[in-house]
């Protein structure tokens, strides 16, 4: 029996962790042994099976090859050490392994007759297959080759990934004894097919096959989505169990009036989301949900019956926009909407007229204004409200949870409704925003006239840029959308903006008006020319991806995208919502490089304007990850799992939290310690079992 250590062990305490490398580890987050235990690999590279030299370079990966070293080259260039070995495998075939670079260490090492394995990317000349290494080993003379799996873990240069496998192999029975207790209920990990922890351990860290190794993985992961998991349901728990918010009475005829007001009949889509909303708010519980609807979805008119819910119970609405020009709009859009029921709209922006500002919260704190419309300036001090009910963000991934917490602290607990026009798969959205409850908007209004997309090759931009002269000739505006701010940037590949605007303006363009937009100008420089683009003061804008989110001109039709084979499918789709606006035809234009072999893809666009089945074509070409840029999931702050990815593993973890929650909201039997455990090992999460 092993006595457990002490929790006060140091990763120094480890045989071949020296006050050298100890602070190293360190730097990885790594200062005890247990931490090192639970430091896993996110791959391995295989280095069991030679592959015949007659068959390297087929995979397009790295490859291993294993040979008699039959003649050894080696020359200086310009401070490169140039080494070439010439081998024979087994079966007689010829390779060669070459070394470029400094390479102090192989530099003169080699002789004919030693044995070596080697590692690396494979190019083929005539000569036969040359091995760029990057890995190599000295053999034994005689006998068989025998390599294993050899797992990488996140390294720095200092402390590469060998010396972490290395101390890891070396301690590793006594790192077991550092093991945490199991945060998987034991009857949960059996009927999952997990093998017991200590076990999953072992085949991680030295595995014998990679089935072995992904299926501990799996485990892992799972473990790690159960905490999450169980602590959004926690939160959801004790969110309901707040009787604090005003339950709101929903007058029977409020619908009719509603729409009655309006020009046109809801989307049968918007009616379920505003009876979803409503029903919400007529609950004591404060409403957590999240509107999601494609661009042009009809949100607003959402947003709108809310509003006019929490007004015709005599409560207030605040709706915060994370731009001004963004929050402006929305205030002109609510307006029309609420004025027939005589509910007025205060704006609250930091560069408006303090006597502008002064009328608007004179307004909010006696009660007579039914709605504050307004960017960050919404959360400053001097705003308050006479009877705040609902909150209503819009794109709430833009705001931090800091200042979502201080909006809500204007009133005692508001109602709060989230905005976003990202369209992200429903399962997904379910587990990247667990405790929010999620209405999706998936059905377009009547009548819309779809935009027209193309993709093009770069060869054929006179050709668009006669296009574009022609439309702005009869009034309208275009958007140029280029991947880069300018050519400083990694990638010289790319398309900058300035670059670009700067081509258009006096090449192209001369006679019309051109304007540039990114995101390192000042914030007002870029509202300010977004605004004369909005008052029809500049005929082509041209952007880097600012311009994705929200902003409507109704008199911009054509959006050529410049590199379109560097964006994601959903993020293209979102910046083809930015035309189409209005009542004119809108053209999408996706220009991609004549070398680029990206149209299939492409193609998709061309076909489908629905954003959901873009998003989900999306995922499936990309893989996950990819999706990071347009979402920023609270997934950064996840371990081993991708939600993404690992989607269905999170799927198990979620059904198991939610079971576990019900039963055991405490978690205080006894198979349920591990998980606590796990859980009051975090400081935002140990409170919630506090208060459970
Ligand atoms: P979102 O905010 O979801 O992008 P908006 O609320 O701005 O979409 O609506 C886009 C446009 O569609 C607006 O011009 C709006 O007046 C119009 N619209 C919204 N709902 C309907 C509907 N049910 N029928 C017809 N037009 C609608
Ligand atoms: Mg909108």
């Amino acid at each position: 029996m092993i006595a457990r250590p002490s929790p006060e062990a140091q990763i120094e305490d480890l045989s071949g962790v020296g006050p050298k490398s100890g602070p190293l580890f360190r730097e990885l987050g790594v200062a005890t042994p247990q931490a090192l235990l639970e430091y896993l690999p996110f791959r391995y590279e295989d280095l069991r099976f030679p592959t015949p030299a007659a068959d390297l370079g087929k995979s397009g990966g790295e490859e291993n090859a294993v040979g008699r070293v039959v003649a050894v080259k080696e020359r200086r260039a310009r401070g490169l050490e140039i080494v070439e070995v010439h081998l024979v495998d087994d079966a007689g075939a010829r390779f060669t392994a070459k070394w470029i670079g400094r390479n102090r260490y192989v530099y003169g090492r080699f002789r004919e007759g030693m044995r070596l394995f080697v590692r690396g990317r494979i190019e083929r000349n005539f000569s036969g297959p040359i091995v760029a290494v990057a890995h190599y080993e000295q053999l034994e003379e005689s006998g068989d080759y025998r390599g294993d799996l050899q797992p990488v873990y996140p390294a720095s240069k200092d402390l590469p990934t060998r010396k972490i496998a290395a101390v890891i192999r070396k301690n590793f029975s006594r790192l077991l004894g550092f093991a945490p207790l199991d945060a998987i209920p034991p009857s949960v990990a059996v009927s999952r097919g997990y093998a017991p922890l200590r076990e999953s351990y072992r085949a991680v860290h030295l595995p014998e096959d990679p089935e072995e190794a992904a299926r501990a993985r799996e485990r892992f992961v799972f473990a790690e989505f159960l905490i999450m998991a169980t602590s959004a349901a926690l939160r959801r728990l004790e969110r309901e169990r707040d009787h604090d918010a005003r339950a709101l009475r929903v007058p029977p005829d409020l619908l009719e009036r509603f729409e009655g007001a309006l020009p046109f009949e809801l989307t049968g889509a918007q009616r379920r989301a505003i009876g979803e909303i409503w029903a919400d708010m007529s609950r004591d519980v404060p409403t957590n949900r999240l509107l999601q609807g494609d661009v042009g979805s009809g949100k607003t008119l959402v947003a709108a019956a809310a509003v006019l819910l929490a007004a015709s119970n005599g409560m207030q609405s605040a709706l915060m926009a994370p731009t001004e020009l963004l929050a402006w709009q929305h205030a002109e859009k609510l307006a029309p909407l609420l004025a027939p029921f005589g509910l007025g709209v205060e704006t609250l922006f930091g560069s408006q007229s303090a006597r502008a500002r002064n009328a608007a919260l004179a307004k909010l704190s006696t009660g007579e204004g039914a709605l504050a419309v307004g960017t960050h300036a919404l959360l400053t001090e001097g705003v308050e409200f006479d009877r705040l009910g609902l909150a209503i963000i819009d794109e709430q991934h833009r705001f931090g949870v800091e200042q979502r917490a201080r909006l809500r602290a204007k009133a005692l607990s508001p109602h709060t409704v989230h905005m976003t026009a990202t369209p992200i798969p429903r399962t997904l959205a379910q587990s990247l925003y667990a405790d929010l409850d999620l209405t999706i908007i998936d059905e377009l209004p009547p009548g819309r006239t779809p935009i027209e997309t193309f993709a093009v090759r770069g060869s054929r931009l006179p050709l668009v840029h006669e296009f574009i002269r022609k439309n702005v000739a009869l009034g309208q505006q275009a958007y140029v959308v280029a991947p880069a701010i300018d050519e400083s940037e990694d990638d010289a590949t790319l398309t900058s903006a300035v670059a670009e605007a700067e081509r258009l303006r006096e090449e192209i363009f001369a006679d019309l008006r051109v304007g540039l937009l990114h995101g390192r100008l000042p914030a007002r420089e870029k509202d300010e020319t977004m605004t004369r683009f909005v008052r029809g003061e500049i005929d082509v804008l041209v952007s880097t991806t600012v311009i994705e989110v929200g902003v409507d001109v109704a008199n911009a039709t054509i959006m050529v995208v410049l590199d379109a084979h560097r964006y994601g499918l959903a993020q293209l789709h979102q910046l083809r919502g930015r035309v189409g606006r209005g009542a004119l035809r809108s053209y999408c234009i996706l220009v991609y490089p004549d070398d680029a072999s990206e149209n299939g893809r492409l193609e998709i666009l061309t076909r489908s304007t629905d954003g959901f089945l873009i998003a989900d074509e999306d995922l499936r070409l990309r893989g996950p990850g990819q999706l990071a840029g347009t979402i920023q999931s609270g997934s950064s702050n996840l371990r081993f799992g991708d939600l993404l990815q690992d989607i269905d593993i999170y799927r198990g973890a979620k059904v198991v939290a939610e079971r576990i929650v019900g039963s055991d909201p405490r978690l205080a039997q006894p198979e349920h310690a591990g998980l606590r455990a796990a859980l009051a090992a975090e400081p935002s999460t140990r409170a919630l079992l506090l208060s459970s």
